[in-house]
């Protein structure tokens, strides 16, 4: 069944300096570089209007990037692009990610006035001197400012994420990380465990052996006292890395995770609609020079086929803690789950990783350290 695009991602690559972790594509760039880069994805914005997007948007997610980095002229100029363009409905989530310090509260009201009703703010730790081994810019005291601040614009919806496992991190550390962050009392939750990723200046001093990461057993103690914390102050854990609190859920992630259709504007995004994923040029010149030569700036095009659009609903789905439903299933591919998945379906929850009732799937929460062993036996069955 083709299931329609309700959804947009939009990533805006500018950061205030690169953190020491980070290799997400995002650059520290000059006010004049944003504000070709804001005229390019303003142009890609309409052609995409013009070919893609038909029924009103669900979900808009700005990522980055540092979104609120951008001045706010240059953020008004896009949001005004988004609502001319296209169809939002009226209680569409809009989301902006943002670190703290990187917002005022002329960015705060101008977003908010163009619809902007959610806010995700980068934290990672309450612990200054953490902070600065990550290469952060802000410390604890700007978390409180920036928080404080939107909450006065009028944002009742932010998320606030944190990471664990990280250089010379302890228990005690986090748990006055989570515990600063619980007085805050944020709508929703992201807690991620650091991963190295080539060609950072952390993979660099890992080699080197200048890194001294937490033993693995040590993190699985952090994630489960995470778990446990939050559950305790009434967050629901909705997925793998996902806390919210009632009504709060990321409607845009879940759109991911529910393998359903989204378009996506920016340098370096990806999309995926009509049974294709598309990824657009990463580097920021070659992208603004293809807008500003009237192109699509798509560098790659994948189609995906029954198999491997099965296999993802199965995998992204376990994230979940709904799993994926034998209806949902059916409805999305005409096939039932068990005819396709039965056998590896049998075989992890023998082992006791998968949870199976009548109404469909999921990973167990004792699983949820070891997600991607059960979402690899997905693949290529
Ligand atoms: S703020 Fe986020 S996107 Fe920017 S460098 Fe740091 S981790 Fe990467």
């Amino acid at each position: 069944m083709n299931v329609p695009v309700r959804s947009l991602y939009i990533h805006i690559p500018f950061c205030g300096s690169k953190c020491f972790y980070c290799d997400f594509n995002s650059y520290v760039s000059s006010e004049t570089v944003m504000e070709r880069y804001t005229d390019a994805l303003c142009k890609e914005l309409t052609m995409i209007a013009q070919t893609d997007s038909a029924l009103p948007l669900r979900t808009v997610f700005f990522g980055g990037g540092t979104p609120t980095l951008l001045p706010p002229r240059l953020l008004e100029k896009i949001l005004q692009t988004l609502h001319q363009f296209y169809s939002i409905e009226a209680d569409a989530e809009i989301t902006m990610e943002a670190n703290p310090g990187s917002v005022d509260s002329d960015t705060l009201r101008i977003i908010k006035e163009h619809g902007v009703n959610r806010l995700s703010f980068g934290v990672q730790s309450f612990d200054d001197t953490m902070l600065h081994s990550l290469g952060r810019l802000h410390d604890r005291n700007t978390v409180y400012r920036s928080f404080e601040m939107a909450r006065k614009a009028g944002f009742y919806s932010i998320n606030l994420d944190l990471m664990f496992g990280l250089p010379d991190q302890t228990l005690e550390l986090l748990e006055d990380s989570v515990s600063q962050l619980l007085m805050l009392a944020p709508e929703h939750v992201s807690v991620y465990g650091l991963k190295i990723e080539a060609g950072t200046p952390f993979a660099k001093w890992y080699d080197a052996g200048h890194l001294q990461l937490p033993p693995e057993h040590a993190e699985v103690a952090m994630y489960e006292f995470v778990q446990q914390s939050l559950a305790d102050h009434g967050y629901e854990q909705y997925e793998i890395s996902n806390f919210a609190k009632h009504g709060h859920k990321s409607r845009h992630n879940i759109v991911y995770w529910r393998n359903e259709p989204y378009l996506a504007a920016g340098a370096g995004a990806h999309g995926y609609v009509g049974g294709r994923r598309y990824a657009n040029i990463k580097r920021l010149d070659p992208y603004m020079e293809e807008l500003e030569a009237e192109k699509r700036p798509i560098e790659s095009v994948e189609s995906i086929s029954v198999e491997m659009e099965q296999e993802d609903t199965m995998m992204l789905g376990l994230r979940l803690a709904e799993g994926v439903t034998y209806d949902r299933f059916f409805t999305r591919h005409g096939v039932a789950m068990q005819e396709v998945f039965g056998s590896v379906i049998q075989d992890f929850a023998g082992k006791g990783l998968l949870e199976v009732d009548e109404s469909g799937v999921r990973l167990r929460r004792s699983a949820y350290i070891v997600g991607n062993e059960v979402f690899a036996g997905f693949i290529d069955i």
